[in-house]
């Protein structure tokens, strides 16, 4: 039987409870498919630093190395201390310094909007064809956001001029367009690479490299993109892309982009890959969305985006796919069963019928 340890950091806010129904699902499918996880809990972010005093102790982090993953809920409560220096709060202590730690390069946004959901998408009905499912992957420790130098220039007389580099090289276009490739292989088959080769050097780099990456992927269909383009198509016809591949700043403003056709927030999953070792890819799953401090502690969060971000979990760092489809279906029928937590619930939506974050996890895990 194949066996994985799994870091299940909640954190903050709702992350308790959306966290609590995300192992439930996950209990359930271990028992049908067959395989043994070894979940083992602890405190992040303000329950880190109630706990031990750090926003990321160093007793979670020594359980995140010695875990084949880690489940993340969410951390930051904004009503905290504000005497906190920043470098100290959770968002940064916490969250930065893991994806430091652990190398997290590829960034992988699933945007699933189910039909039964149409009416939470901003665009109208017949742009939404079928339905609407794009991966965004983006490139998570390059390009514009790191590259050097990096900095502000007082060029006298009150003028100030600022810096930023874009760099890219080919080891890092390849890993990340290794990445896109396979999950595309998992899905429709159809790559978008996303750049802007009509103007910048690194779009021309971008661009050669994913094509020559391409050819170890005879089935994938390959096209690309100018970034302004892909804005637009996005909100004219989101239907025609599969897997959409951005370096990092474009990928930052196209996942937000897709991700407000999800209806909500709390849809959302998201992966954090790293390298892989021995078939094993390190990988950090957390919901798109942070603390909800408004609903915390309300059973009102809606829990799909962690279970979600457990079914990148099995899929992308254990290779289990088919226990990955099996969670994603039962959230598909829990939807079509009507079951609405408050984010996506309509009062005029004839046969939805309003439920609690447990309530969701309950009707979830029965479908597995
Ligand atoms: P938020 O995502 O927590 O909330 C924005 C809105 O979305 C709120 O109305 C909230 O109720 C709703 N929402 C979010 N998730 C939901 C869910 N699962 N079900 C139903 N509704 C949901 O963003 P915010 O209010 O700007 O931030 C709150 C705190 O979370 C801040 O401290 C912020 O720094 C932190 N944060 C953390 C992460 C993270 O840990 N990765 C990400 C974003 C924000």
């Amino acid at each position: 039987m194949k066996h994985f340890n799994i870091a299940a950091l909640a954190g903050d806010g709702i992350g308790p409870e959306v966290m609590r129904e995300a192992i439930k699902v996950l209990r359930v499918t271990e028992r049908k498919f067959g395989f043994a996880l070894n979940i083992t809990e602890a405190p992040v972010g303000w329950a880190g630093i109630d706990a031990a005093g750090k926003a990321l102790p160093e007793a979670t982090l020594a359980l995140c190395k010695s875990s084949d993953s880690i489940l993340f809920g969410s951390v930051g409560l904004p009503d905290r201390d504000p005497t906190i220096p920043k470098e100290e709060r959770p968002e940064r202590a916490a969250l930065l310094r893991i994806r430091k730690e652990f190398g997290l390069f590829a960034n992988l946004r699933p945007v699933k909007l189910p039909q039964a959901l149409a009416h939470a998408c901003p665009l109208a009905k017949e742009r939404q064809g079928e339905g609407i499912d794009i991966l965004v992957v983006r490139e998570l420790t390059g390009g514009m956001y790191f590259g050097q130098p990096k900095k502000t220039d007082d060029l006298g007389a009150g003028v100030f001029r600022a810096i930023d580099t874009m760099v890219y090289t080919t080891p890092e276009i390849e890993r990340i367009a290794h990445v896109a490739f396979q999950a595309a292989r998992l899905r429709r088959k159809k790559l978008t690479s996303i750049d802007k080769a009509n103007v910048l050097e690194n779009g021309i780099l971008w661009r050669e490299v994913v094509t020559r990456v391409g050819k170890n992927y005879a089935d994938v269909t390959l096209d690309h993109m100018f970034v302004d383009n892909g804005a637009m198509q996005l909100m004219l016809r989101p239907t025609q892309f599969d897997v959409m591949l951005c370096e990092n700043m474009f990928g930052d403003i196209l996942s937000d982009e897709a991700a407000a056709l999800g209806g909500s927030l709390g849809m959302l999953p998201s992966a954090s890959l790293g390298a892989t070792n021995g078939g094993n890819t390190f990988g950090f799953y957390e919901p798109a969305g942070g603390t909800a401090p408004d609903i915390a502690g309300k059973n009102l969060a809606n829990p799909i985006a962690q279970i979600l971000s457990a079914a990148l979990m099995l899929r992308h760092s254990f290779g289990l796919n088919e226990a990955a489809v099996a969670i994603e279906s039962a959230v598909a029928k829990a939807i079509n069963d009507g079951n609405r937590t408050g984010d996506i619930f309509s009062a005029t939506e004839s046969g939805a019928k309003r439920v609690g974050t447990h309530e969701m996890g309950d009707a979830i895990t029965a479908a597995i």
